[in-house]
């Protein structure tokens, strides 16, 4: 059996993650989606609700796995039988920081691949980051994630305007 695990932070799930994750999908026989769980970084929804969201909008593919881990990436890999590590690639700038990655990985376990997909064009512009400051400005993100994280993202920044 093929496995892939694709990682990130997924603070949350867009429409550019989930291109790469269809695209995968059809690659190996199971693909899962890794929560990276950095106890240092405090992300803006929890790990349990990216989780969450991940779920929800993959449910229709049998393919793909989603799940949480803390520590080296490397070992939770191996720990799941893993031949490779997916990667999406929106631009030049990405580069520098996957290659880095990509050659450390292989430094740590050689025969585990790390495979880059490159964005579809459409969503090349698109990150969590930017998707956040924009929709906490009041700006319309539709088509850059689905309803239902459009709904979980408005309705977490209309409790976070509440309490400030
Ligand atoms: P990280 O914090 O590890 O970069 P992200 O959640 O931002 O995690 O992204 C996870 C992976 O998805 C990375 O490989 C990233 O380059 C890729 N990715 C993010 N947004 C897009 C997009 N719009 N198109 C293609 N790949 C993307």
């Amino acid at each position: 059996m093929r496995i892939g695990v694709y990682p990130g932070s997924f603070d949350p799930v867009t429409n550019g993650h989930l291109d790469i994750l269809e695209r995968a999908s059809k690659l190996f026989d199971q693909i899962i989606v890794a929560v990276i769980h950095n106890p240092q970084k405090k992300g803006f929804f929890s790990i349990e609700e990216r989780v969450e969201l991940l779920q929800k909008v993959t449910r229709h593919n049998p393919r793909v796995l989603v799940d949480s881990f803390t520590g080296l990436l490397m070992d939770y890999v191996v720990k799941q039988k893993a031949q490779a590590i997916v990667r999406g690639l929106r631009a030049v700038s990405d580069f520098d920081y996957e290659m880095q990655m990509a050659l450390m990985n292989n430094k740590l376990c050689p025969s585990v691949e790390t495979i880059f997909i490159v964005s579809s064009p459409q969503y090349i512009y698109i990150s969590s980051t930017k998707i956040k400051e924009v929709a906490m400005l009041g700006g319309c993100i539709d088509g850059l994630v689905p309803p239902y994280v459009e709904h979980k993202l408005l309705e977490k920044i209309q409790v976070r305007k509440g309490t400030d």
